[in-house]
């Protein structure tokens, strides 16, 4: 096989978004495309892969796969990458994605670009444009000739195509036959955060904080506005390193990519490596008491002003015109 292989992730049991995205990508890059899916039970994910456009579906199963031990994985992927030798590897900007690009690359001698927030053909050859110097600078890069050309690619920069449940794809199961030795580290435990309400990551509205609430009790009325638009909380890098929020919550660079309709940032600076993660937005609303604030450079609307002042007749006016 020849064209390109995205590195497929699940979550809660579906293909996740950012593997949606990746098809939708790859197609545009001119070139059939197959997903690569590790585990087991992974028909229902492979029928979706099928439906957002995937050519082929590698179902890559074997007993070290089913708890989702990064080692094995790697190991199977690298086998996968050697059995069907792509042109292009795809891989997402997700916790998974980024210990398994660097390792895969080295592994097969290939080249790497991190962080792609574009990826186009000039002339038959892949060109990447990736976000360099903390988010201040772009760099467009080329890849060697030699090897498959793996990309990491940031998430929500590309839409998924419409799903169409009648699409089919050929599925192709692959056995690594995986030895228990290729798992030098092993996850024990996973503990999940319970969240309620919509996630960060899919909400159409986002209400963010930064160090310009001066603790972490304000961002239970950022909380407040949030729901009343049906949105999430998110912060800047300053507000969870000082503990307020966990990084989990975190916009920017380091943190998150959101694309939401409304993006209303208050006491956040607007700094490049957190615009990095909401210059997608297509709604910045900024509150912020110093006029200067590189924020209103990006915001359509804006409040110069204390947030004390601020916020708390904004939420009224939104309670009473979400009344109705
Ligand atoms: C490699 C690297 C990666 C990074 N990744 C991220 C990232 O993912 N996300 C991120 O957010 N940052 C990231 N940063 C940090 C980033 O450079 C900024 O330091 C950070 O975004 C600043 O957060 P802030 O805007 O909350 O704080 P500040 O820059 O301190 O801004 C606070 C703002 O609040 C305003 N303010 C203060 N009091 C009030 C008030 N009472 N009412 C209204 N406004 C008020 C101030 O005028 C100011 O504009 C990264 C930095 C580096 C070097």
């Amino acid at each position: 096989m020849s064209g390109v292989l995205v590195f497929g992730e699940l979550t809660d049991g579906h293909l996740s978004g950012t593997t949606a995205e990746l098809i939708a990508l790859g197609k545009q890059l001119g070139e059939s495309v197959a997903v690569a899916l590790f585990g087991g039970n992974m028909a229902g994910a492979a029928d979706e892969a099928a439906a957002y456009g995937a050519d082929r579906v590698h179902l890559v199963e074997d007993p070290l796969l089913v708890d989702g031990q990064k080692d094995a994985i790697i190991a199977a992927f690298d086998s996968l990458c050697r059995e069907v030798s792509p042109d292009i590897v795809l891989i997402g900007k997700t916790p998974l994605g980024l210990d398994v690009g660097p390792r895969l690359a080295f592994r097969l001698h290939a080249g790497l670009a991190q962080d792609c927030v574009s990826l186009e053909m000039r002339d038959g050859k892949l060109v990447a444009t990736r976000s360099v110097y903390g988010g201040n600078a772009l760099a467009t890069v080329g890849f060697p000739e030699q090897g498959p050309r793996i990309a990491i690619v940031r998430g929500k920069v590309y839409e998924p195509l419409a799903p169409d449940a009648s699409q089919t794809a050929e599925i192709v199961k692959f056995e690594p036959k995986l030895d228990s030795s290729v798992i030098k580290a092993k996850t024990v435990q996973v503990v999940k955060r319970e969240s309620q309400g919509v996630r960060l990551d899919d909400a159409d509205v986002v209400v963010s904080g930064g160090r310009g609430l001066g603790g972490p009790d304000p961002f239970a009325q950022l909380q407040e506005l949030a729901s009343l638009l049906k949105g999430a909380v998110g912060a800047s890098r300053a507000a969870c390193d000082a503990g307020w929020l966990d990084h989990s919550y975190q916009v920017g660079l380091t943190g998150k990519t959101v694309t939401p309709n409304l993006y209303i940032a208050v006491g956040i600076s607007g700094a490049s490596q957190h615009m990095a993660g909401c210059s997608g937005a297509k709604n910045i609303v900024a509150i912020n008491k110093d006029e200067n604030a590189n924020i209103f450079k990006e915001a359509r609307y804006g409040v110069v002003g204390d947030w004390k002042g601020v916020l708390s007749s904004f939420i009224e006016t939104v309670r009473e015109l979400t009344k109705s």
